[in-house]
């Protein structure tokens, strides 16, 4: 059974409304928790992507195809 927030007396966990004082019910579910973890993923995600970029070193395009194409 769920509490109503705004009369404190149980009511049923599927209703919308409170069937004793008529205000909205929220649901149960708290998306706040999963903000702050998709956050933290978010962040995880950019200092891993930040830090293969900038270990890999820039690779210098090779002049062969070039001078392939000149000496011809
Ligand atoms: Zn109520």
């Amino acid at each position: 059974m769920a509490k109503c927030k705004n009369c404190g007396k149980q009511i049923e966990p599927d209703v919308e409304v409170c069937p004793h004082c008529g205000s909205e019910v929220t649901k149960g579910f708290n998306a706040t928790p999963w903000i702050m973890l998709a956050i933290v993923i978010y962040v995880i995600a950019e200092i891993i992507v930040g830090r293969t970029v900038g270990v890999e070193p820039k690779k210098e395009t090779p002049k062969e195809v070039e001078s392939n194409v000149t000496t011809r």
